[in-house]
């Protein structure tokens, strides 16, 4: 197994250069060559493994023996020793069509932890075993900052800079990145909102130059490793509902931004998992939605939303999707970015568009709609959802329903994360000590102006 770009213009990678590469190195997305096929005698063989022994061998179908076994284990088990839950990611069952799949029992509370705890994890590794200098550069929506600091605060080797938009994160989500005090981290507040730290980091990571010089690593989900790590889930949520050899597909509905965890979705059904319809839910920032039912890409104005990590118009993940759509054609992916970039849309109808309606179905949920279920499953099943996972519950009740599928709802945070929302709804919650206790902290951070010039002083500082 070797990876290659969406765009076409990288060498075949191995595993572990994928990881370090994170962004291809011609601006586009890594991908396996060849997704590996998983049996329906594989699936049954694996049914009862727990989500760790699951996870070694998924992954161990991807990393080309670059990683000893023994090793691969020690970093899996270690990455989820400091989760809540011994399951890790346990599913509930709220009736008889719909289940919660938690994904929030990692040290941040969302499950940008199940990906990042591992990360951390194998950066530490291969600085270890490797000699390789990792400065791990990120923007984030709230969520996998916190996580991604979560990861690598205090390791040696590895130094990590944050770019949150100012004031747009929640505050729990602030506290948890910058109440860390640790020397290897450093948070930039930056005066705009989430795309506009995304854009930064991109154009760096796409600055060969400077990627080179200061040996910048991504935890975006840009890189593969991320999503890999996410395919697990979907594997383990399958096997505690319906099961192997019970010849039923399964529908996931997934709180989506980026298309990371959407995608991870894609890649376990293309990988044989019997998956039924994947639903993409997102906020009113709903470019992906009207993408599904009309066809056209295209972002709009950027909205505020009672779900901030969902607060995305440019899924970076998206062109992972078009690469498979347009049947892992690179010079396809090349024109369409190119179109993207020149004329702000794509666009697709016939077959194409035919394709992407049968692979995915896609809601966007309004803001008062969010609230209502989050009020409505409190009600109903005494649940309490957090903003996020409720569009994923409000996406299965508007577009999921009435076939004889079950449908699996990705729970994407913990509602103590998101208590603004949750009060909005009437209940009062009580915090977790674990967040409770931040509050307290002193908290570390610098804000800056959204541009790449002051970004860029700020993180040669850091790293010098
Ligand atoms: C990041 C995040 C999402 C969106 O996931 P993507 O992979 O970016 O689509 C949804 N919910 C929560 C709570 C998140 O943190």
């Amino acid at each position: 197994m070797h990876f290659v770009s969406t765009r076409g213009n990288v060498k075949k990678a191995g595993f572990i250069e994928t990881f370090l590469m994170g962004l291809g190195d011609d601006g586009g997305l890594m991908v396996p060559d060849a997704i590996p096929s998983v049996s329906a005698d594989t699936l049954k063989g694996w049914e009862k493994l727990s989500f760790q022994e699951l996870m070694l061998e998924i992954f161990g179908l991807f990393t080309n023996g670059e990683i000893p076994r023994e090793d691969l284990k020690t970093i899996i088990n270690d990455s989820y020793s400091t989760f809540r839950h011994p399951e890790v990611t346990p599913v509930k069952k709220l009736d008889d069509s719909l289940y919660v799949l938690e994904l929030f029992h990692g040290p941040t509370f969302a499950f940008k932890d199940i990906a990042l705890q591992l990360m951390g994890n194998l950066y530490a590794y291969v600085s270890k075993t490797r000699g390789e200098i990792i400065h791990i550069l990120g923007a984030t929506s709230g969520d996998t900052g916190a996580s991604a600091i979560a990861g690598v605060r205090g390791k040696e080797g590895i130094r990590i800079c944050i770019l949150h938009p100012h004031g747009k994160v929640s505050k729990v989500q602030e506290l948890q990145m910058t109440t860390v005090d640790d020397q290897n981290v450093l948070n930039l507040s930056v005066e705009g909102n989430f795309d506009d730290c995304q854009r930064i980091i991109k154009e760096m990571f796409s600055d060969l130059e400077l990627k080179g010089k200061y040996h910048l690593r991504a935890i975006n989900s840009i890189n593969f490793v991320r999503i890999l790590a996410q395919t697990v889930y979907y594997f383990y949520a399958y096997f505690r509902t319906v099961g192997a050899g019970s010849g039923k597909t399964v529908s996931f509905s997934v709180p989506t931004g980026n298309f990371g965890d959407i995608f991870a979705g894609y890649l376990a059904k293309r990988m044989g998992l019997p998956v039924g319809r994947l639903l993409i839910a997102t906020n009113e920032n709903n470019i992906l939605a009207r993408f599904v039912n009309e066809g056209i890409y295209e972002p709009g104005a950027f909205r505020t939303t009672y779900s901030p990590s969902m607060d995305i118009q440019i899924a970076s993940n998206f062109e992972r999707y078009l690469y498979y759509m347009y049947k892992e054609s690179p010079e396809t992916v090349r024109f369409l970015m190119t179109a993207f970039q020149k004329e702000g849309a794509i666009r697709v109808s016939g077959k194409d568009l035919e394709q992407a309606q049968a692979d995915f179905a896609a809601y966007g949920v309004g803001g008062s709609e969010c609230l209502d279920t989050i009020r409505g499953a409190w009600e109903k099943y005494a649940y309490l959802l957090d903003p996020h996972t409720a569009c994923g519950v409000a996406a299965y009740e508007a577009v999921g329903k009435g076939t004889d599928e079950i449908c699996v709802a990705l729970a994407t945070a913990h509602p103590a994360k998101f208590d603004e929302s949750v009060r909005l709804c009437g209940i009062e919650q009580s915090f977790p000590p674990e967040i409770a206790g931040l509050f307290e902290k002193p908290q570390h951070q610098k804000v800056v102006k959204h541009s790449y010039g002051r970004v860029l002083e700020e993180i040669e500082a850091f790293l010098k």
